[in-house]
């Protein structure tokens, strides 16, 4: 399948909560105040704060088949089938493979290289989906490959709007995709200056 077959089948959730449907799996990255989810085959969680580690989210989707895969610091708050990645590893769950990627603030403290903090990147229908989680522009970013980006743009905690069109020109995915906005901080304002930003670039979708 392609990039525009593949962009359908993700929904987003708010925030950073994306739902991916592919390879007959649901899997769901970093649910948070969700209203309405099927239950998830694979949860990802990019790191601790409670904004993306949510147990009581996880709980509402999670099945006792349900694998989910984050760092050690989430972990200790979760149940159920947990297995605890560092960035850089590799593994594939249900057929799903999955990669674990450096998440870290490079201009600020809130996330530190050393926590070991994730992104992620899955591949569904035969495309690779990145989710930035909760990250600045890193140098790591010059070797990624993917073909979907899906990167923070809200600024203070991670990326501004700006800093995430950069990010985007670094890793020239096929597609973006803006999050971290409209919950705790960030406006859509954020969103549609990113995605004006790369209009001629590459493909950018506002779920
Ligand atoms: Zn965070
Ligand atoms: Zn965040």
């Amino acid at each position: 399948m392609g990039v525009n077959d593949v962009v359908k089948n993700i929904t987003w959730l708010g925030h950073d909560g994306f739902l991916i449907k592919g390879d007959g799996k649901a899997i769901v990255i970093d649910p948070f105040q969700v209203k309405r989810c099927e239950l998830a085959d694979i949860i990802l969680v990019t790191h601790e704060h409670y904004d993306h580690c949510s147990p009581e989210d996880i709980q509402k989707i999670q099945k006792a088949s349900t694998v989910i895969v984050t760092e050690v610091d989430s972990a200790r708050k979760l149940s159920g089938d947990v297995r605890v990645v560092q960035p850089g590893d590799k593994l594939t769950v249900s057929g799903i493979p999955i990669e674990a990627v450096p998440a870290y603030n490079t201009n600020k403290n809130f996330h530190p290289k050393q926590n070991g903090w994730l992104g992620f990147v899955v591949t569904v229908d035969g495309v690779r989906i990145y989710h930035a989680g909760d990250t600045d522009l890193i140098p790591e970013m010059d070797s990624l490959k993917t073909d979907i980006a899906i990167l923070p743009v809200s600024g203070t905690y991670v990326m501004t709007a700006e800093e995430a069109v950069e990010a985007a020109k670094t890793i020239k995915p096929k597609l973006a995709i803006p999050m971290h906005f409209g919950a705790i901080v960030g406006s859509t304002d954020d969103a549609w200056r990113f995605c004006d930003a790369l209009a001629g670039t590459c493909e950018v979708v506002m779920l």
